[in-house]
């Protein structure tokens, strides 16, 4: 499950050559100047129409997208995940972790003083990593989710620690040797259906098993919003990983597609924290083209090939990209 390449949608030449730099076959100065630019550009310029809300914290970038609704940006990680705190009249929810590198914990104490529950988008490392530091964890059940929250120990998560993977130094006490994904108790369980009642703000669960078999959206169908989670993203969507199920995506995205001329925005997982909704309609139409074999695809690492459209990809096993 280690990261290999960044989510950014760069062509596939400077994806392939951070790629051989960060495994130290191919340390080459025109490597590292890739990787020089792709720090110089972050935060990425969507970022500008948001207000950036100050904190303590160096690790961390917050903003308010919506009136109480923070994007916890990690711009300086090249998972550039997105945690999203939601705030209501009684309690808050945060829609994942991120990595466990910085001190996400912190940063919600300074945003609210209400009751914080945890629900993650999916259980993959880059969203669970401050889970350990909240006593109030809901969770789908599955064997993914409940293996992932046991922890993940150092050797599978070391790169993302590591100097290639960084556009700052690590936060003081955190080191590539150390970094872990800690355990975390998962408190009560939910399932699809289920609503997460803020007060003034109802949250819908929506199981959409694909990505991974615990990955879910979140809806807010009074105000029209989706938390997609690494289902939806505007860059290459990781669909490589041995608990991805095509099948189920593509049933997924087709469901999240349904619901884009009801929605207002897209809250997703990385990169960029507001996306329009009608993407999501391009999704499973440029999915549908890939699974019949009417896309084209482009060589990215070994075993591995993108498959580009605007605004969005899938990365994809080069001898798993039909049904
Ligand atoms: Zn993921």
């Amino acid at each position: 499950m280690t990261a290999i390449s960044t989510r950014d949608n760069r062509p596939p030449d400077i994806v392939f050559v951070i790629f051989w730099f960060a495994i130290g076959f191919a340390p080459c100065s025109s490597a590292q100047v890739e990787l020089e630019g792709f720090c110089a550009n972050l935060p990425r310029p969507a970022y500008s129409a948001f207000e950036k809300h100050h904190t303590s914290n160096e690790w961390f970038e917050v903003y308010e997208v919506e009136p109480n609704i923070w994007a916890i940006y990690e711009p300086f990680q090249w998972q550039e995940v997105i945690s999203y705190l939601i705030v209501g009249t009684d309690s808050a929810l945060l829609f994942d972790t991120g990595n466990g590198l910085g001190d996400i914990r912190a940063i919600v104490d300074q945003l609210t003083k209400k009751p914080v529950t945890v629900l993650n988008s999916h259980s993959h490392f880059d969203h669970i990593g401050g889970n350990y530091q909240f006593d109030n964890i809901v969770s789908v059940s599955t064997a993914f989710s409940l293996a992932n929250s046991r922890g993940i120990q150092n050797e599978m998560v070391t790169t993302e620690a590591s100097s290639e993977a960084l556009c700052k130094a690590l936060p003081s006490g955190v080191t590539q040797g150390s970094h872990q994904i800690k355990p975390y108790t998962i408190t009560r369980k939910i399932s699809e259906g289920d609503v997460i009642d803020l007060g003034d703000r109802k949250l819908e669960i929506l199981h959409i098993s694909g990505h991974t078999d615990d990955s879910i959206a979140l809806l807010d169908a009074e105000a029209g919003f989706l938390w997609t989670g690494d289902s939806f993203y505007e860059g290459p969507i990781w669909l490589y990983f041995p608990e991805t199920d095509l099948a189920a995506y593509r049933k997924s995205i087709a469901r999240l597609a349904a619901l884009a001329p009801q929605l207002n925005a897209l809250f997703p997982a990385h990169n960029t924290p507001k996306a329009v909704p009608a993407l999501l309609l391009g999704a499973q139409q440029a999915f549908d083209l890939v699974l019949e074999g009417k896309a084209e695809p482009v060589p990215m690492w070994e075993g591995v090939v993108t498959f580009q459209f605007d605004g969005f990809g899938f990365l994809m096993r080069e001898d798993n990209t039909q049904l």
